[in-house]
Order: C-alpha cells, then structure tokens, then sequence
C-alpha cells in the first residue's frame, strides 16, 4: 500500500493514474458524442480542476473553446454561504452552451452556486462534468451530466486536490489514514 505523507495527515493510495484516465478518456468520448454540433465553452473551475481540464480537453476533439474561473475557498464559502469570483469570466455567454469542469461535487452547493450564477450571466444551456463525486454526501438538487469517478464519503487529495494547499501536484488520487 503506497503512502504519502503530507503536512502533518497520512494518505493511502485509492485510485491509480491509469484507472483516472480511462474514466476520463469514457466522459471525454460521451462529450465529443453529445456535444459535436454545439459549440461548447468549457469552464474549468479552479484550482481543483486543473488536472482533470487537461486530460479531459486532450480527449475532447470537438469545436470549443475553455475558460478558467476561480472561486473564494470552500471554508470562505461555508462561512459566508455565497459563491464569490475570484476571477470571473471574461466571455459574453449569452445562449451559449457551456460545460462546468469541477474536480470534485460533495453537497453540490458550490456547483449550484456556479450553475445560478452563470443563468444570470444569460448562460445557454449548462451541462456539467466532475472528475469525482460523493453521491452519500449530496444534498442539492442539481443535473450531473459526466461523473467521471463515483467515490464513497472520505477526504481524498491528489490529481488536483489538495490538503491545505498541498498535494494538488500528485498523480494518483490517495485517501486520508484515520487512527
Ligand atoms: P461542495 O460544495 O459540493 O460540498 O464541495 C465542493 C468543493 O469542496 C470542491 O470543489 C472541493 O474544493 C471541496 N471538497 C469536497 N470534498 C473534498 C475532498 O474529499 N477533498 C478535497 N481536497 N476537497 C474536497
């Protein structure tokens, strides 16, 4: 069992590089499929996304374009119970169509934060995609079109996500070692 230690947590190894790319090279097929003839703009929600942006847009060979945004923190966010741009889009997407790149959906809150957000922004229609989600955990209402990984209820880092900051950098996704 491989084990990384990061800050002051230990973490096992739980899904491997090759399992990651080949549930993502399986959304990135259904994508090219659903989405040929619509033009999609990508947004990638940072930082979380970055990984699964990549390997992802490798896979997808349609007409589109990607964008980046980025979001105040998930402990900023549960205090004050509002999404805040940290750095918004700078694309008019009036009726356009556009896919929600997102690392990982737990409650769903910041996704539903994102998706009212970009309505109001005149948005087309909004699909969304994650790299993983916590289906235990849910607790809003909310369409997830591509769910790359299905994960039980545990604090995961690694292939973007981070612990305080660290561990966005591993390749692999680990869990954290309770004791
Ligand atoms: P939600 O609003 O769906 O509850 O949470 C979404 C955000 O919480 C994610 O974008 C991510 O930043 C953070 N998050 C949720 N679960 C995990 C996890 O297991 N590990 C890490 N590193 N972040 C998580």
């Amino acid at each position: 069992m491989e084990i990384v230690q990061i800050r002051d947590k230990k973490f096992k190894k739980f899904i491997p590089e090759q399992e990651i790319l080949s549930s993502i090279r399986e959304i990135g097929e259904e994508i090219n499929e659903n989405l040929k003839d619509k033009n999609p703009l990508f947004i990638s929600v940072l930082n979380g996304a970055f990984m699964f942006t990549s390997d992802l847009m490798k896979v997808v060979n349609i007409p589109c374009e990607i964008t980046f945004i980025k979001l105040s923190s998930y402990e900023g966010l549960y205090s004050s119970g509002s999404v805040k741009e940290v750095m918004g889009l700078n694309e008019n997407i009036v009726g356009r169509n556009v896919v929600i790149l997102e690392d990982i959906i737990d409650t769903g809150l910041t996704m539903e934060r994102i998706i009212d957000s970009l309505k109001a922004k005149g948005a087309g229609e909004i699909r969304v995609a994650t790299f993983l989600q916590k289906p235990d955990a849910l607790q809003r209402d909310i369409k997830i079109d591509y769910v790359a990984m299905k994960i039980p209820n545990e604090f995961i880092i690694g292939y973007g996500l981070d612990y305080n900051g660290y561990g966005r950098n591993l390749k692999d996704v680990y869990t954290l070692i309770t004791d």
